[in-house]
């Protein structure tokens, strides 16, 4: 408990009418200095107190919350399966009991299949669980339909011709493999340099299939939710299922699927366990109907080869570091809506740009972008390239990422 400071004297003025006029005129001045100090005193005091105040306030605010919510009930998580005229199917998690309730109309607007929600001990949703909340969510990128298209995709016809066949014909032409009596790939694997449209293919055919697209990467899968990676599968195979038809995309799929290591620390037996479950939903997966799963690597080399077996990533696409025409066809893609002046060949500047990823290539097309503006242009000439083009060499030569406006 904190005292209150105690009070300065109160400054007294004494005036001897035998005082000289300069005695007097002293004495005052004397006065007039001893109020000064005794008024900053008191300032500094009273706005010590006036902080105390407010931070008693803000307890008396957080002890409010804090009784508030000892006084609720706990709420129970389910997750909306259907959405009828005006009532709605949950599911609660746990027991998986299905139960039909009715909401508001206001809040029956706000929702989706496949939402969660918080629901009371009588099924009345009390919240509907945004992205923060949803810690599932928040591992994942999950989006109805993609805003990218094999268009937007250059100089990679020969993959987007495997990608349709393995994902896309079997979500929306299964009666093809029935028909010649094969079954379809399981999964398909991506690989190649970082930077080259894998995340593209796979986002591009969710939006040609009108699948849900479920990205996850590995890397967060291991570092972000230690102990958890196992679990997280589970739920993304879940979530799959609850938004069928899905694609499920699993970004550097070497962090959890990597050769084993002679090592034996607990970081790498969480990984074992990642990987195993996620070896365990592939092979349970036949029964799934409309989910496909694509995976992708930079590094190849390091992949576990038990992930590559029949039935799990079997369908292996290669997606190469651009050739000249690919280049071409990316930096037409991105120059799309950009002013061009006409002495700008694209083709030069493909024979320019060897060993340039499609992401690289988009930053040189943003930055000479950048040159135009910073010479009050709309108009980006050939020479906004050339300095581009040496900013971007510069960067990457100095093992610096490439500036993004
Ligand atoms: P990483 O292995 O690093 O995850 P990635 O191969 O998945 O990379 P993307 O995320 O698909 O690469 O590409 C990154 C960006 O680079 C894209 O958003 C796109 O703008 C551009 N890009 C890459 N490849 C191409 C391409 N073939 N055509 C057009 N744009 C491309």
């Amino acid at each position: 408990m904190s005292h209150s400071p105690s009070l300065p004297d109160r400054p007294t003025l004494n005036l001897d009418p035998d005082m000289s006029i300069e005695e007097q005129l002293e004495a005052l001045r004397d006065h007039f200095l001893d109020v000064s100090r005794v008024h900053d005193e008191l300032t500094a005091q009273l706005e010590t107190a006036r902080n105390r105040q407010s931070e008693l306030r803000n307890e008396v605010t957080d002890l409010q919350e804090e009784n508030e919510a000892l006084k609720t009930s706990s709420l129970y998580l389910a997750t909306v399966e259907e959405l009828t005229d005006d009532q709605v199917l949950l599911k609660q998690h746990g027991n998986n009991q299905e139960v039909l309730t009715d909401v508001s109309p206001r809040l029956y607007e706000r929702l989706e299949a496949g939402d969660r929600v918080a629901i009371n001990d009588s099924f009345a949703i009390q919240t509907v669980l945004d992205g923060e909340t949803d810690a599932r969510a928040q591992a994942m990128e999950i989006s109805e339909k993609p805003a990218v298209d094999y268009e937007d995709i250059g100089g990679l016809e020969s993959q987007i011709q495997e990608v349709r066949e393995a994902v896309e014909d079997p979500l929306t032409a299964p009666e093809k493999f029935s028909e010649v009596g094969i079954d379809p790939p399981t999964g398909v694997l991506l690989h190649g340099p970082p930077g080259t449209g894998k995340t593209m293919l796979a986002k591009a055919v969710a939006n040609r299939t009108d699948a849900t697209f479920i990205k996850m990467a590995g890397s967060e899968l291991v570092q972000k939710f230690i102990g958890e990676g196992a679990r997280l599968v589970r739920d993304l195979f879940e979530m799959a299922e609850e938004r069928e038809p899905a694609i499920i995309f699993i970004d550097e799929i070497d962090a959890i699927a990597s050769k084993r290591t002679e090592s034996k620390t607990s970081g790498d037996a969480e990984v074992q366990r990642t990987m195993m479950q996620l070896l365990s939903e592939m092979d349970g997966f036949d029964q799934r109907g409309d989910i496909s799963i694509i995976a992708a690597t930079n590094r190849f080399d390091m992949l576990d080869r038990a992930i590559l077996r029949p039935g799990r990533f079997d369908r292996l696409i290669e997606v190469p570091e651009p050739d000249v025409e690919g280049r071409k066809q990316i930096l037409r893609i991105h120059t799309h809506g950009m002013q061009l002046s006409p002495d700008i060949d694209l083709g030069a500047i493909a024979d320019d740009t060897e060993g340039f990823s499609g992401a690289e290539l988009e930053s040189l097309a943003t930055e000479s972008g950048m040159f135009a503006i910073r010479d009050g242009r709309t108009e980006i000439r050939r020479e906004d390239f050339d300095d581009a083009l040496q900013k971007v060499s510069e960067s990457d030569s100095a093992g610096m990422p490439i500036a993004f406006y």
